[in-house]
């Protein structure tokens, strides 16, 4: 029998309506979230992904701000332009995409972004944050793969959950915030040994490798949910998740599709994080 569905563009479209009326309020108080997103380069996936972002900010509501700067924009220029940012009154969520042009050093750009506006969860204060359990911008795809779970109506406390990929961006915060729900979790990486003896135990697998239709049925103890973070991009040009769906479906409790699982989910939680940034910077949180 094949599993449940976890849909995460539904998922995604319930969340956004439920933030577009609470910005049609704030609005009515003077208050505009304003996110800002820059974009230094002509990668083209990070083109499409900047594009959502000023679509979802203009479909909900907020002010937007897209700066696109050249290939050759020196660091100090992007980091003037970060610092103006911080101090924008009307800017309460600041994105710089990645990957940055190789002389541009990333961490230096995301250290310099306000901890307060830092809609992506990246800076170290906001990861340092998550990591002791204080009040954080969570990184956006981990919050997303967090709710997905939420929404299949399983109990997290108390449950094995198995993480495979140890990222900063989505292994390592997905493996704390589901310590912080309770779940005991063991993560994978490419040096794990007999990493199906562990996977086979997963109440909750999430699979975050970046290798296409890499984890199969033998991976996966029955019933088990399964969060799939893969985008893998196959020489057909169609997009591949993590995990081989059609062979886990038939084995597994609820799974996320990919496309349509985790995708949508992570504008939906960037919109949140600037919602959440502008209630706080304007004191009404
Ligand atoms: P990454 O930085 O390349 O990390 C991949 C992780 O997988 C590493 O920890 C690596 O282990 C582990 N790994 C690689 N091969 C493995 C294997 N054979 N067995 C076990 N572990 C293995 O990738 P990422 O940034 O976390 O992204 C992972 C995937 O999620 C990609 O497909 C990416 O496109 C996708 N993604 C999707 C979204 C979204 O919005 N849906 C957002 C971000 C990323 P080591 O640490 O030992 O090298």
């Amino acid at each position: 029998m094949s599993a449940p569905l976890i849909n995460g563009k539904q998922v995604s479209e319930e969340i956004r309506g439920a933030l577009k009326g609470q910005v049609e309020l704030l609005v009515k108080q003077g208050l505009t979230p304003g996110l800002a997103v820059v974009l230094v380069g002509e990668d083209p996936a990070s083109q499409v992904y900047v594009r959502n972002k000023e679509k979802a900010c203009h479909d909900l509501g907020y002010y937007s701000e897209v700066h696109r700067l050249p290939d050759s924009t020196s660091q100090e220029d992007l980091l003037s332009l970060v610092d103006k940012l911080n101090h924008q009154d009307n800017i309460h969520g600041i994105l710089v995409q990645l990957p940055l042009p190789k002389h541009i050093e990333e961490k230096a750009v995301i250290d310099a972004i306000a901890v307060e506006k830092d809609v992506d969860g990246f800076h170290p204060v906001n990861v340092g944050n998550l990591v002791i359990g204080d009040d954080s911008l969570l990184p956006c795809t981990p919050a997303g793969v967090i709710e997905l779970i939420k929404r299949t109506g399983i109990e997290i406390a108390g449950k094995h959950a198995v993480v495979i990929g140890r990222s900063n961006i989505v292994g390592k915060p997905v493996s704390l915030l589901l310590q912080r729900e309770h779940a005991t979790v063991t993560m994978c990486h490419s040096r794990t040994a007999n990493m199906k003896e562990l996977t086979k135990q997963a109440d909750i697998l999430v699979v975050a490798i970046g290798r296409a239709n890499f984890v199969d049925a033998s991976y996966v103890k029955p019933g088990a949910v399964i969060i799939d973070v893969g985008m893998n991009r196959l020489d057909n040009g169609k997009l591949a998740g993590d995990v081989d769906f059609e062979s886990v479906k038939e084995v597994s409790g609820p799974i996320t599709p990919v496309p349509g699982g985790v995708g949508p989910m992570t504008i939906t939680m960037l919109m949140q994080n600037t919602l959440i940034a502008a209630k706080r910077l304007s004191g009404l949180v």
